[in-house]
């Protein structure tokens, strides 16, 4: 089995996340190792965490449930969104959420997806080679202010044996330049025609009408 992930803040999700989701989805079978799934898994944050404009796990997951919401084409892996680290109500570190997955589907490759910033960051995160013992990293980029020949050079860099031993993948794909800042920020001047008109283009019709009924981002 080959298990696709996808994790984040996703305060809120909107359609770049979506775009690097389907994009992953699709060059993994176009390079012969289609996935059976892609969980997406929001992030929990501890209340004591300075985060401005924090929606609840319990908003974030239902706008993720929306975003990612599909009618699959027969053979496609589905998006699956997972509660796992915002019902456990603490810090899950990237490594302890792949071990929870191995010990869920013993014999599974993991393959864990994000955009340029996240792997450009991954010195930082709590253990790094547990992270790429247990999992593919497979990135691509989320604006041209970055290039994929730029997160090779610093895979093969930072990590070389992981590097040689395949634990990272990469693609190109056309990006769709949008970040949760932009949108929020966009949400706190939803009643100027403008703004609204961008935040239909950058979110699900569903999530921008929950965003705005529940007064989020204000
Ligand atoms: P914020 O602006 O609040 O920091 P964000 O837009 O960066 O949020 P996150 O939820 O932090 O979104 O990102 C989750 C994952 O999605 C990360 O791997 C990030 O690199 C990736 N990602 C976010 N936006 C895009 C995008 N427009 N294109 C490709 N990947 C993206």
């Amino acid at each position: 089995m080959r298990i696709g992930i996808f994790g984040g803040t996703f305060n809120p999700p909107h359609r770049g996340h979506r775009h690097i989701a389907e994009d992953f989805r699709e060059q993994m079978a176009a390079i012969g190792l289609p996935l059976d799934k892609v969980l997406i898994i929001p992030t929990f944050v501890p209340p004591h965490k300075e985060t401005p404009d924090l929606a609840s796990g319990e908003d974030r997951l239902a706008m993720c449930e929306m975003c990612f919401r599909e009618t699959p084409e027969e053979g496609d892996a589905v998006f699956e969104v997972s509660d796992y680290e915002i019902a456990r109500a603490d810090v899950s570190y990237t490594y302890m959420t792949l071990e929870h997955l191995h010990e869920e589907w013993p014999g599974a490759e993991l393959y864990f997806v994000m955009g340029d910033d996240m792997l450009l960051y991954l010195p930082k995160w709590a253990r790094p080679e547990k992270i790429l013992e247990d999992a593919v990293l497979v990135s691509t980029i989320r604006s041209h202010e970055c290039t994929v020949e730029a997160l090779k050079a610093f895979a093969k860099e930072t990590y070389p044996d992981q590097y040689a031993a395949g634990r990272f993948l990469f693609f190109e794909s056309e990006p769709f330049p949008v970040s949760s800042t932009e949108v929020r920020a966009l949400v706190k001047k939803a009643d100027r025609p403008i703004a609204k008109e961008t935040l239909n283009k950058l979110l699900d019709p569903e999530v921008l009408q929950y965003i705005l009924e529940r007064e989020l981002y204000q």
